[in-house]
């Protein structure tokens, strides 16, 4: 068995959708980003890279390639897991922490946990989504961004 880690960070924009784990949040604000800025599926997504020993996100969907203007992250999401499975690891489960002012994540944890379970071929109750505020410390604090952290433990299985 082996762990990634996965982090991600975007700063808050007007004119944009809030996006996070692949579910649709009413917000004033939503992320910038040159995909949909799902900073939930980016942290999740280099977790699984990084479990796989496959390198980052940045490696296989390079934020500078046009294919992913505005791109549905949950898609990339899936395909670090397909990723993932081709070179024989399958993802066993996620932790995910959302850090944030606003939103409330609680009322949308179990959506994402649908979402992102779906994305990763794997059954709801194996992925964990928790929202945090930062106490009004820092960046995060003066509701500047939202920022994710991503745990995954993948298996070897046979070829
Ligand atoms: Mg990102």
């Amino acid at each position: 068995m082996r762990v990634g880690l996965g982090y991600d960070s975007h700063r808050f924009a007007d004119g944009r959708r809030l996006v996070l784990g692949g579910v649709d949040i009413p917000h004033e604000r939503g992320l910038a980003g040159h995909s949909d800025a799902d900073a939930v599926a980016h942290a999740l997504t280099d977790a699984v890279l990084g479990a796989a020993g496959l390198g980052d996100i940045g490696r296989h969907f390079p934020p500078a390639d046009e294919r992913y203007r505005d791109a549905d992250s949950i898609g990339l999401l899936e395909r670090a897991a397909h990723l993932a499975a081709e070179h024989n690891y399958q993802v066993i489960n996620a932790d995910v922490t959302v850090v944030c002012e606003t939103p409330k994540i609680g009322a949308h944890a179990a959506a994402m946990c649908e979402r992102l379970a779906h994305a990763l071929g794997i059954a709801p109750s194996f992925v964990s989504v928790k929202g945090k505020t930062n106490e009004g410390m820092g960046w995060i604090g003066a509701g500047e961004g939202v920022a994710a952290m991503a745990v995954v433990l993948v298996d070897r299985v046979e070829g």
